[in-house]
């Protein structure tokens, strides 16, 4: 009988960081440290904070928090950390905080603003931050952010918990993932800090595509026009305000769009740690040809 021999997939060679492309990477708690810093990642380019909260059912405690956070500025020792504010509702439903039901979650209460609607749960979670940015710089990412009075507001949440914790090391930047932010990027970038882009959500709010539905083609739109143009618009503002941005959707770490990424003017992307050698070998390729 004819087999079928199994295409093994070569392992992408172990190389190290190019300055073209720098390669950080996302993690979800403080024990995918290790592998971030077997792959040499350039940075954690995303901490999801709500993940560990997800798993458990419960908020961690400020204490709980702060000892996360450390342990993570620390173990990069310089390297440059981005942690993400909890970016709770819609497909990271807790339904344990029992908020009111609604019709439509992915355009509801969520990300930035059930922060605004919670602040003491974000209250928590900035003097964490504040805690453990004494032992190194922390870039706070600003989940779902709509316009520049939202990121007004939450800062101001933010600083009034913060009464006399240090505050010098903390950059403020959000996700760049709903498309009103990035139509008013350029008012934006003169106030925030950094900027990431959110390839998952700004997909699914761009072309009203559930990133969760398999019928609405979400797949085929990563190499929409659109989206690659919006993002070159996103880079021509950034560096025209010379603030860092960074990519951090799954399409980072994903070889087949490292060219595109690379030809919008993206020069930061963050991805899982298994897929930071390819990404690397797949920019190298890339700035080879031209
Ligand atoms: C994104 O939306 O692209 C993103 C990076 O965040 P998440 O996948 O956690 O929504
Ligand atoms: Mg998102």
């Amino acid at each position: 009988r004819h087999r079928r021999t199994r295409q093994v997939q070569p392992k992408p060679p172990r190389i190290g960081p190019i300055p073209e492309l720098q390669v950080m990477v996302n993690i979800d708690t403080p024990a995918d440290l290790q592998e971030a810093l077997t792959v040499a990642a350039e940075g954690i380019g995303l901490y999801r904070t709500e993940t560990e909260i997800l798993m458990k059912g419960r908020l961690l405690t400020e204490t709980e928090q702060e000892a996360r956070y450390t342990e993570v500025v620390k173990a990069m020792a310089g390297r440059p950390v981005y942690i993400r504010l909890l970016d709770l509702g819609a497909d990271k439903a807790a339904p344990w905080l029992r908020l009111p039901p609604e019709e439509n979650p992915a355009l509801g209460c969520r990300g930035a603003r059930l922060l605004l609607s919670h602040p003491e749960i974000l209250k928590d979670q900035a003097r964490a931050l504040a805690r453990a940015s004494i032992h190194g710089p922390i870039h706070v990412i600003y989940p779902m952010l709509t316009d520049r009075d939202q990121f007004h507001k939450l800062r101001a949440l933010f600083d009034s918990a913060l009464a006399g914790l240090p505050s010098e090391t903390l950059l403020h930047g959000i996700m760049f993932e709903i498309p009103s932010a990035c139509l008013q990027a350029g008012q934006l970038f003169q106030e925030i800090d950094f900027g990431c882009i959110g390839t998952n959500d700004l997909v699914q709010y761009l072309f009203a595509a559930d990133r969760t539905n398999n019928h609405t083609g979400y797949n085929a739109l990563l190499n929409h026009p659109v989206l690659w143009e919006l993002i070159q618009e996103l880079a021509k503002t950034a560096q025209a305000t010379a603030k860092p941005l960074s990519l951090c959707g799954e399409v980072g770490g994903n070889v087949h769009f490292t060219q595109k990424i690379i030809a919008a003017g993206i020069q930061v992307v963050s991805a899982n740690p298994k897929q930071v050698f390819a990404v690397r070998q797949a920019a190298q390729r890339v700035i080879l040809k031209n």
